[in-house]
């Protein structure tokens, strides 16, 4: 069974860490509210909020010890079963005396086992989970009954970017394990590690999963920019199969593939182990909103969405909030009146959890557009009213601004290891001079108040 994740939104464990191990010359605490979410092989708990006790709720507390006031506990239980949006506690204490080496200790263990257990008898359905973390790592684990018997499972703690990722005590960091794509002279990566330094390629290469939702022309392309950048592990996720008319845009598919009407994810899948036979790649040649692609989605560290429709798109949110993963956006556009072009351009959004943003409140979901394309015979109303356009319309499509996109919504991935700054909406138009730029006006402008990323 694989490690349980704990995902943190974007900034909160950086934050949490930095304020609980300000003290150094104590013990600090800290109870943590998360949605535990089985799927498939995997456990995974969403953390939704944080809750620092102030002074007076610690009962007494020192170097090696902490004890807090039993109200406190109750008090946030009760606020716990109120939200009614969280199911899991997680408490996180830290053991400032260890530079590393965070590991519970024995009185970790007794408290937490009978805590557990009074949690068990006194409320259902609630989990419980905790973190030590010492100065330098942490350990994580998930409090389970096997067999009427307390368990603890151990749990890894996933955060939206490498960049604010610390070391497990069961996983340490090895700088010499060095992966054989990353070899300086033999490497595939040899090149790649020259430009992006070799910490920022290990990270890629070794534990990073990025599902793909749509692999049509802009999708194939951002797959093969994603193998060529050195991920190793990828989920495509797309139920098309290749016509011939989509042959001036898939990269990987050939004439024989729309002949035969292979399925898209299979030609495009052949297409990256020919480059990277290491690499590990997953097919799933099923529509998004299809329970079947939930455990991929759930193990993924990024989902890159890049279908053509407003269901799928507004479906895969909905999962990557759900579920606490960070997404990125690509789409692109082309608009042809009367023989001549008016609109050519594509745009790149990212949006971690904890961003507060989102396709939603930028306004780039239309609801009138999910109700036709997802209510039965609800689309062809709305088209003969022209509420929308029509679904079975060829959309015009070049292969040029697909790569464009795909180039820059890999780059803006990558930009999430390095650490080089990144628009959360990056913009390119190409109908008329080209231009490229951050579009400040949509985040500014967007929903503040929105009900789904808030
Ligand atoms: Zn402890
Ligand atoms: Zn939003």
């Amino acid at each position: 069974m694989d490690a349980i994740r704990l995902r943190f939104p974007h900034g909160l464990f950086a934050a949490l860490r930095e304020q609980l191990l300000a003290d150094i010359e104590r013990e600090s605490f800290a109870l943590l509210f998360g949605q535990l979410h089985r799927v498939g092989p995997h456990t995974l708990i969403k953390i939704v909020d944080v809750c620092h006790p102030r002074p007076e709720d610690y009962e007494s507390r020192g170097l090696a010890h902490l004890h807090l006031r039993r109200e406190y506990v109750y008090e946030r239980l009760v606020e716990m079963q109120r939200r009614g949006d969280v199911d899991t506690l997680i408490d996180v204490h830290t053991h400032p005396f260890s530079e590393r080496g965070a590991a519970f200790s024995v009185v970790d263990d007794r408290d937490e086992v009978l805590f557990h257990q009074w949690l068990n008898d006194t409320l259902d359905g609630v989990h419980y989970a905790s973190i030590v973390l010492s100065r330098g790592d942490y350990s994580a684990r998930l409090w389970e009954y096997e067999n009427s018997r307390p368990r603890a499972r151990s749990a890894r703690i996933r955060t939206q970017t490498i960049l604010e990722r610390w070391p497990s005590l069961e996983e340490p960091d090895d700088p010499e394990a060095l992966p054989a794509a990353l070899d300086p002279e033999q490497g595939f990566l040899a090149r790649s590690t020259l430009a992006l330094g070799l910490d920022v390629l290990r990270h890629i290469v070794r534990d990073q999963c990025v599902a793909l939702v749509g692999v049509g022309g802009l999708g194939s392309a951002i797959a093969e920019n994603l193998v060529h950048s050195g991920f190793h592990y990828l989920h495509l996720i797309d139920p098309d199969r290749i016509e011939t008319t989509n042959l001036n845009r898939i990269v990987g598919a050939y004439a024989c593939d729309a002949e035969e009407g292979r399925l898209k994810v299979e030609a495009v899948a052949e297409h990256l182990r020919r480059i990277n036979p290491e690499a590990r790649i997953e097919t799933h040649p099923w529509p998004v909103e299809d329970a079947r692609v939930l455990p991929a989605l759930v193990e993924s560290d990024w989902i890159l969405l890049s279908t053509d429709n407003h269901a799928s798109r507004y479906t895969t949110q909905n999962l990557a909030l759900r579920f606490g993963i960070p997404l990125i956006s690509a789409g692109s556009n082309i608009s042809v009146e009367d023989g001549r072009m008016t609109d050519m351009s594509g745009e790149v959004i990212l949006a971690r959890q904890g961003d507060r943003l989102c396709l939603n409140c930028l306004g780039r979901l239309a609801p009138t557009q999910i109700a036709a394309e997802t209510v039965d015979g609800l689309g062809e109303v709305l088209e003969r009213r022209g509420y929308v356009s029509g679904r079975e319309v060829k959309e015009p499509a070049v292969k040029t601004l697909n790569a464009l996109i795909a180039a820059l919504t890999v780059e803006t991935l990558v930009n999430q290891y390095t650490g080089r700054p990144t628009a959360p909406v990056l913009v390119y138009e190409g109908h008329a001079l080209p231009r490229l730029y951050p579009d400040h006006d949509s985040v500014t402008q967007r929903r503040k108040d929105c009900f789904h990323c808030g």
